[in-house]
Parts: structure tokens; sequence; C-alpha cells
């Protein structure tokens, strides 16, 4: 079976709130009864709904999307279940130390039922940053999560030291990030999965939303 881990894109769906966040808008165009199609202008920001960040994101000169690796985009990823987080929890360095590190991963929070919510973006959990370290380490090139971002979401700012970290880290060295899954309840603790994250191919772009499936393998 294949199931879509793809948050639908709708008109006003939410956004993490911040001004460099553009907010989606759909509107219809042409009309089926009017000139015999119906055709849409579509608003999206780059990182709208489920997305894959690009270097260029936290990166001055990092690369940009048409220029990812489609390698990573395609193949199996293994499931990690932390669902056992809940608001304002860390993913700490001896969580990951216990389990087989992979090229893809998936990491199971849940949170995706909170989209919609006041809560989806407040005190998700997300990890600690010598936790990722050691994922980078031990060779995650792809890293896909159920929330919003890997990052301590109460500690954005516009830039600092404290912006961040995870993100910078995964960007630098090339890890694609897959963020706002959803549909990850049938994911099983280390069970391998045959993921498709295929983001728009659009030039010079940070991020792109995506369309993302796992199949049953
Ligand atoms: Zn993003």
């Amino acid at each position: 079976m294949i199931h879509d881990l793809t948050l639908d894109v709708e008109t006003g769906m939410p956004t993490c709130g911040t001004p460099w966040h553009q907010t989606v808008e759909i509107t219809q165009m042409g009309r089926l009864a009017e000139v015999g199609r119906n055709t849409s202008r579509i608003v999206l920001g780059s990182h709208s709904g489920t997305h894959m960040d690009a270097p260029f994101h936290f990166i001055e000169d990092g690369i940009t999307m048409e220029s990812l690796d489609v390698n990573l985009m395609w193949g199996r990823a293994v499931a990690v279940d932390m669902r056992s987080k809940g608001a304002g929890s860390t993913v700490t360095l001896s969580d990951v130390e216990a389990i087989d590190v992979s090229e893809r991963m998936i990491f199971v929070f849940g949170w995706y039922h909170n989209w919609k919510t006041d809560r989806f973006y407040k005190d998700f959990p997300y990890f600690e940053t010598d936790a990722v370290e050691y994922l980078i380490k031990r060779g995650m090139k792809v890293m896909a999560l159920d929330t919003p971002s890997p990052d301590d979401g109460s500690a954005i700012k516009e830039k600092g030291e404290t912006d961040s970290p995870n993100h910078v880290m995964l960007l630098k060295n090339g890890v694609l990030i897959v963020e706002y899954l959803c549909n990850t309840d049938f994911m099983e603790n280390g069970k391998e999965y045959e993921l498709v994250a295929l983001p728009l191919k659009v030039k010079g772009s940070d991020g792109c939303p995506a369309r993302v499936l796992a199949k049953d393998i």
C-alpha cells in the first residue's frame, strides 16, 4: 500500500505566523462554463505545508531547489517512533544513540494531529543539537518529520546564534529536511518504507512544497 504523507495545499492553510512566510491563496481564473476550462492562480510560500528545505534557506551560498540530489528523494527510509515525545520535549543524544541511523530517516511524533489547532506551532518536540550532529555523523542524508521543524520553535530570532542551529547544521551537511508530514500513524519503529519526497523544481528557491509518499515494503 502507498500512503500519502502530504498535507492538503489550500487557501488560508496555517503558516508559522512570521512575516516572512506567505499565506497560501488559490483563486479561480478560467471557469468551465465561461471559457471551457477551469484554471487557477496558486500563491504559495516556499515553505507552505509539507515541503523540503534547500541549503540556501539558511546558508548564503547554499544550493537551491533545482540542484538538490534527486537520488536522495526516492528510496528506503527507516521510521523512528518518537511518539513518546510530547509538547515541549526534546530528542536527546541518548535517544538517537539507541537507534540505527540510515540514509533516510522519518521521525514520527504524531504531532501532525495538532495541525490546524493552536498547538501546532507551540512547543512542538524538537532535537537537541548534539543529537542532530550524531545523526549527520552516522550518515543521515534525509530527515523527514511530522513536526514544523527540527529546531526549537520558541527560539526563532531574526538572526543570531540561537536561531535554528539544527537547520544550519543539517543544511551545511547537505541533509534534505522534509517537514510537515502527516498521516504517519501506520509507521512502526525501526521499519523500512520506500519514501518518495518530490518537491517542485523552482529555480533559485530556498524550499518548495513536496508530495511525499511512503510505500509498505
Ligand atoms: Zn522549511
